[in-house]
């Protein structure tokens, strides 16, 4: 079976398969993992937030187009603690 988390195989995905969790807010972090919230829908996520239940699934963020910009990391963590 091939590895589909590890080596050249990840360099034909988008990002090459990194990015920022939406849930624990790692960045530069290999999103190849997926969490389902409570409507059903798939998240990616990182290996630590794979096991992560649906609660916490709800809370995810949208980190689509936020990069690995430090400044939208810190906004986004904010508004994680304010909730
Ligand atoms: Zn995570």
């Amino acid at each position: 079976m091939a590895k589909t988390k590890r080596g050249k195989g990840l360099w034909n995905t988008p990002s090459r398969g990194r990015g920022t969790c939406p849930i624990c807010l790692s960045t530069r972090i290999k999103l190849l993992y997926s969490a389902a919230n409570s409507e059903g829908k798939q998240l990616k996520v990182c290996k630590k937030c794979s096991s992560a239940d649906a609660k916490i699934a709800d809370q995810a963020v949208s980190t689509v187009n936020l990069g690995f910009r430090g400044r939208l990391r810190r906004e986004l963590n904010q508004r994680k603690t304010n909730q």
